[in-house]
């Protein structure tokens, strides 16, 4: 079966997020070609629940699961930090390992966790990756998926990102994405690759 790639040519397309940051990111990137962007959280949608096994079946879920909800196109992404030596841990949970018992997310503590994890371990390398999929009302999907390489370092740097940020210094470079200036970061950072990505593929 071949499948042909599908360009975007409509004026709407849901942005499937409620994290205020991205739905900004995601406008400003694609603001020159399409006309408009309802967010999830304008439409007062709620997030499915992450049951796929892969950051490409979890950003595909939701994509889906809002344009059947609205009958728009929809954009959605999933991301996290994949560490070698705990074979790709967090990955897909990274948002989980961040809560605490009591319920609160934490990433002081998903970062202390994922050091503790690492013990005595010489490797140090991790990835982030981010995985972008635009879906559809027909249900044709097209998924890409973007990545940024670099080395944990102990203790956390920086105040200027989130998430992980801080103990991730990414290959070529002497600082964490916490320690970054954001416009740095976002040139070269896993969502920007998927982004090009995704440009190149259904927007060009
Ligand atoms: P989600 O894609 O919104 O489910 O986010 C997954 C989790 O991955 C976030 O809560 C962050 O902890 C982590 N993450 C994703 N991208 C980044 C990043 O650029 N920096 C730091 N942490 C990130």
């Amino acid at each position: 079966m071949t499948t042909m790639t599908r360009r975007f040519s409509g004026d709407t397309l849901l942005i499937a997020s409620h994290n205020q940051g991205k739905i900004r990111e995601i406008a400003d990137l694609l603001r020159d070609r399409v006309a408009s962007f309802p967010s999830a959280a304008d439409r007062g949608l709620t997030d499915p629940e992450e049951t796929g096994d892969t950051f490409r079946a979890n950003a595909e879920l939701k994509a889906l699961t809002a344009t059947r909800a609205t009958g728009l196109p929809a954009l959605a992404d999933d991301s996290g930090l994949a560490v070698s030596a705990l074979d790709g841990a967090p990955g897909i949970y990274s948002a989980r390992w961040a809560e605490r018992d009591d319920g609160v997310r934490d990433f002081d503590y998903a970062m202390r966790r994922v050091n503790e994890a690492l013990g005595e371990t010489t490797d140090r390398s991790a990835h982030f990756v981010c995985a972008l999929s635009l879906v559809w009302p027909d249900g044709h999907t097209e998924t890409v998926e973007g990545r940024a390489d670099g080395t944990l370092v102990w203790p956390p740097r920086g105040g200027r990102g989130f998430g992980y940020d801080p103990i991730f210094v990414p290959d070529g470079h002497a600082v964490t994405y916490g320690e970054m200036d954001p416009d740095e970061k976002h040139a070269i950072s896993h969502r920007a690759d998927a982004f090009t990505k995704l440009l190149a593929r259904c927007f060009s």
